[in-house]
């Protein structure tokens, strides 16, 4: 069985030889991204490693054409492959699951951060400004904090927040035990933090839009780790314009074209992200919340074992289509 890797990091590289051998298949590694360039590199190959690329009809029907009937996603969310061009191609599709802590802990930093101001502390620090001017902070245990989506990733970060003795609430379409939810109006009223851990799909497309801004309290923190689309970025921007409101996002609408490309002394083409860079209320970084050894491990990992799991028609954990 071979399996070709698109978009393969240099730190993935002996998770990939590592499971080569551990699973008996044959892997060829590609650096580049998943695209109608680079697609001749899985010619001969069973199926393809992918990650957040996006993958079209036109690709997919190329794909067909190879004789590759295997896509696993090296990445939790799928939103980035055309699921219903593939099903036409007979083409199946899996995604990875990895440690919910990457994500979950990386989403609780973000929330102290913010808490904190640490980003203004340290642009100040920097500029050798070490007053106490406008930076005093908020502990966890004082607030309300509204979790949306307690799958794999919300579920630990009410766990962690427990420890923090903040109290919780949250919103989910399926309940799990010793959670408190609540309808998404009073979590928006009553949150002093939204965070967002839910997958995006047609019902939580722009999920936090004008109207649901209009009713958050006075300085909430809005924490997105999950997906940009489930902001409307154009509605976060005028909110945080005029509101006294905090906003920390690991992901942005149409990041693609951007995020884990190096842009030193270029300009930036995505006019969305220069405005909330500038702006001192908002906190990015570029989509690294489930970077950690243990997560990158998992995601090489689970996509070899679930292209053998497609390939040999087993029962597949993994399984999108
Ligand atoms: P999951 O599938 O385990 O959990 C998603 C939860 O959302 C489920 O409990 C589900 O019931 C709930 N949900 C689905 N539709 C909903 C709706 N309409 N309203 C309310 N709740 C709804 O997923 P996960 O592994 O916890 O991942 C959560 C998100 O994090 C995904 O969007 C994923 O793409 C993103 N993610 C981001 C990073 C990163 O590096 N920033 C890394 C991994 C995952």
């Amino acid at each position: 069985m071979k399996i070709v890797f698109f978009s393969l990091r240099n730190d993935e590289v002996d998770f990939v030889y590592k499971c080569a051998q551990k699973y008996s298949v044959d892997i060829e590694i590609c650096p580049y991204a998943f695209n109608m360039r680079n697609i001749k590199y899985c010619k001969g190959a069973d199926a393809i490693s992918i990650v957040t690329t996006p993958v079209n009809e036109e690709m997919i029907q190329l794909l067909h054409k190879y004789g590759i009937h295997y896509i696993s996603t090296r990445t939790i969310g799928y939103d980035h492959i055309d699921l219903e061009t593939c099903q036409k191609y007979n083409i199946h599709v899996s995604n990875v699951t990895y440690s919910p802590y990457s994500v979950a802990e990386y989403t609780i930093m973000m929330m102290l951060m913010s808490l904190r101001n640490m980003k203004s502390i340290m642009n100040r620090y920097d500029k050798q400004n070490f007053s106490l001017q406008g930076i005093r902070g908020k502990e966890l245990k004082d607030l309300t904090i509204g979790v949306i989506g307690t799958g794999n990733i919300g579920r630990v970060v009410t766990d962690l927040l427990q420890g923090f003795k903040a109290n919780v609430i949250a919103y989910d379409i399926h309940h799990k035990d010793n959670i408190h939810y609540v309808p998404l109006d009073e979590l928006f009223q009553k949150s002093d933090i939204i965070t967002l851990h839910t997958p995006l799909n047609d019902h939580t497309y722009h999920l936090l839009n004008n109207n649901s801004f209009k009713q958050m309290k006075d300085n909430v923190i809005i924490i997105n780790t999950a997906r940009g689309a489930l902001i409307n970025t154009k509605d976060l921007i005028n909110f945080l314009q005029n509101h006294q409101a905090y906003a920390a996002l690991d992901v942005i609408e149409d990041e693609s074209s951007i995020y884990y490309r190096d842009f030193t002394d270029k300009a930036i083409p995505h006019d969305d992200l220069n405005t909330l860079r500038n702006m001192p209320n908002v906190l990015l970084t570029p989509h690294i919340a489930f970077y950690s050894d243990h997560s990158v491990y998992d995601m090489v990992e689970n996509s070899v074992i679930s292209i053998i799991n497609m390939v040999n028609h087993q029962e597949n954990p993994f399984k999108v289509i």
